[in-house]
């Protein structure tokens, strides 16, 4: 039997005739820049959200960029992050040329660990940058509590968390700023490269909205610089038919979570761990087990995908030498990335799938 980490075909087969027509309504009246299908899509996902405001961007990378530079963070300026987390977090920091400063995470959620946030901010720290990391959101009240009490702005990486909850609120409500990314393997995928940024901050919206044209306003008038940041309104509109379904689909990979949670019980297979506080939305379902490279060697010879976030932390990739760091100093983030492993959580699986996943890595563990 094969099973992929990922079957977006699956998906695709049952809403083919919903996305094709919503892309038609960009291709036939040629609208493909801006236009009615971004506008539709950053209402529904600033309302889907409980914020105010919505703007589509060119990618999740890119909605991270832009809630810097329109909050004018760069050259001098420190932004606390995880070592735990995709690329993107920590080149977007790099890019506009502030430091990406370090804090470990909690081993059990695999976010940022909030009590170590107060003793790395200095007089430079402008801005915090959690991460909700495999769909679960990260304990965001002891954030905001230091946030507020050094004025910092705090910019939510919630890419691999749309519509998530922390205490019944959700992803990307609670910080200054949320970035959400569209990317096809996130829970709402587009079909290319895609994001968000919510907010309820008008002003902030309103250079987002500029900066995501070149700091244009009016035309052809630049009093910043920005980039093009925006969102293909054909993207938009393959989204908009996807939308409906995102909830039964995150439905659908917590039942199979829970799936999988109930086969590993009383084995050597840590299952997630996911807070009281959190609904989590499992863009993908991640296990600690020891020997990780062998399982993993051995699901792939046996046709199964699976797939370690992240091997190597941040600080110590080799892009970032110059910040000094080595190892050891963010022992849990360490830790976490020698131990991990995603399975296969998509709607689409079937019992038999989750079964021969789940048999193959007992039995291997024996
Ligand atoms: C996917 C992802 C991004 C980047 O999104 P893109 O749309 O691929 O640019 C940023 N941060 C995290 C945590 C992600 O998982």
């Amino acid at each position: 039997m094969h099973v992929p980490l990922l079957d977006l075909t699956a998906q695709y087969a049952k809403i083919k005739e919903a996305v094709l027509a919503q892309v038609n309504e960009v291709l036939d009246p040629q609208r493909c820049i801006g236009g009615p299908k971004v506008e539709g899509l950053e209402k529904e996902i600033a309302s889907m959200s409980d914020c105010a405001f919505a703007a589509g961007m060119s990618s999740g990378t890119d909605a991270l960029l832009n809630s810097l530079m329109s909050l004018e963070i760069g050259d001098g300026d420190e932004v606390i992050t995880t070592p735990f987390t995709f690329f993107a977090t920590v080149g977007s920091i790099w890019r506009v040329g502030a430091k990406p400063v370090f804090v470990d995470i909690d081993p059990k959620t695999y976010n940022i660990d909030p009590s170590l946030i107060e003793a790395a901010v200095t007089a430079k720290t402008k801005a915090i940058m959690p991460v909700h990391l495999y769909g679960q959101m990260a304990d965001m009240d002891p954030i905001m509590a230091v946030a507020e009490a050094h004025g910092l702005a705090v910019i939510e990486d919630a890419a691999q968390s749309i519509t998530s909850t922390y205490k019944g609120r959700k992803a990307g409500s609670i910080g200054t700023c949320g970035c959400f990314s569209f990317f096809p393997s996130k829970n709402l995928g587009g079909i290319g490269d895609g994001g968000m940024i919510v907010t309820n901050d008008e002003k902030l919206h309103h250079r987002l909205m500029i900066m995501r044209n070149h700091g244009m306003e009016p035309k052809y008038y630049h009093k910043y610089v920005g980039g093009n940041f925006r969102l293909d309104p054909i993207n938009a509109a393959a989204l908009l038919a996807k939308l409906p379904h995102l909830n039964d689909w995150s439905g659908a990979r917590r039942q199979n979570a829970a799936y999988y949670n109930d086969k590993f019980k009383d084995s050597a297979v840590q299952t997630p761990y996911i807070s009281p506080d959190c609904e989590t939305i499992y863009n993908q379902y991640v296990i600690r087990v020891p020997r990780r490279d062998e399982v993993v060697a051995h699901l792939q010879a046996n046709n199964i995908g699976c797939d370690i976030y992240y091997p190597v932390p941040m600080h110590l990739q080799e892009c970032f030498v110059s910040l000094g760091h080595k190892k050891g100093d963010f022992p849990e983030s360490e830790k976490a990335a020698g131990a991990v492993m995603a399975l296969p959580v998509y709607p689409e699986l079937t019992d038999e799938m989750k079964d021969f996943v789940a048999e193959t890595i007992l039995s291997f563990l024996g």
